[in-house]
């Protein structure tokens, strides 16, 4: 176990699938005892995502809970005090994609990815700043989108330039609580998120990653697990690019 969170609680939003689920699963290997979030669908699919993860782990909290929601975010906190004490790991890693050129791109698409990966991190950092405990960690998911504004992504790019603008100022303001805020960009990685993309936009985006391959869920895993280590204790307002040299 190169990393160990023992003793620790550790929230993950979105970890149903994708990135987040590969983030609970390895807090919890890891030993800390690891929240999973999931918002509902009307099919029940998320649910039942959530529940086939948090039943790979070994004392999982299970919370619903839509993060642009301030109501049900400052639930969510309140049950994490409540059942588990406090928080010492926040992975802000919910978030949606509405791709669509400004010209075509209506207010609802443009404010539903604000809403979801801009104001839903503000949420929750805001809520859970009362139980982080001292040394805490907050890791939030940016993207290589949110630095290079890559074609029609103006939503999801401005959402997640907004999300470094806000690590920078919230690691400023939380590092006399010796907490420490971080983001990771990915490039692309295989996910459900990018399953869906069109073939020739997917050759053409791997031609410009110099590794040659698209990332893995490890690989932004590995990266949030050493942001959250005590070895990048002296590492706050960074953003880690793990993109295989797309962006450099
Ligand atoms: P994903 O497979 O689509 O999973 C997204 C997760 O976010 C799901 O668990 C989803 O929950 C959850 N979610 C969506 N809206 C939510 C809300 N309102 N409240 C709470 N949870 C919500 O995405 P991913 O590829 O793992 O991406 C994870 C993060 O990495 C995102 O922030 C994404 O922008 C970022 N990222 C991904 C890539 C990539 O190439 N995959 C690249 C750069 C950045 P449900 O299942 O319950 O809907």
């Amino acid at each position: 176990m190169p990393y160990d969170f023992t003793g620790k609680v550790a929230l993950v939003t979105g970890s149903s699938r994708g990135i987040g689920a590969g983030m609970v699963q390895a807090f919890d290997a890891s030993g800390a005892r690891c929240v999973v979030n999931y918002v509902p669908d009307s099919e029940g699919r998320n649910r039942a995502d959530a529940e086939t993860i948090a039943a790979s782990l070994r004392d999982p909290l299970l919370i619903e809970c839509d993060v642009s929601d301030p109501g049900q975010v400052e639930a969510m906190m309140h049950r994490i005090e409540t059942e588990c004490g406090g928080l010492d790991i926040l992975v802000n890693n919910a978030g949606i994609l509405r791709d669509r050129t400004i010209a075509k791109m209506s207010e609802e698409e443009w404010g539903s990815v604000l809403d979801v990966n801009l104001t839903g991190p503000f949420h929750c950092l805001r809520q859970a700043l009362p139980i982080l405990r001292p040394g805490a960690r907050i890791v939030s998911l940016a993207s290589v989108s949110g630095q290079l504004g890559l074609f029609g992504q103006a939503n999801y790019a401005a959402s997640k330039a907004g999300l470094i603008a806000l690590t920078k100022v919230a690691a400023r303001e939380l590092a006399r609580r010796q907490i420490s805020v971080n983001a990771i960009a990915p490039g692309f990685i295989q996910t459900e998120m990018t399953r869906d993309l069109p073939v020739e936009v997917a050759e053409r985006a791997l031609v410009a990653v110099p590794v040659g391959r698209f990332g893995q869920i490890a690989d932004v895993v590995n990266a949030a697990l050493f942001l959250c280590s005590e070895d990048a204790r002296y590492v706050t307002g960074q953003v880690l690019n793990v993109n295989g040299g797309y962006f450099m």
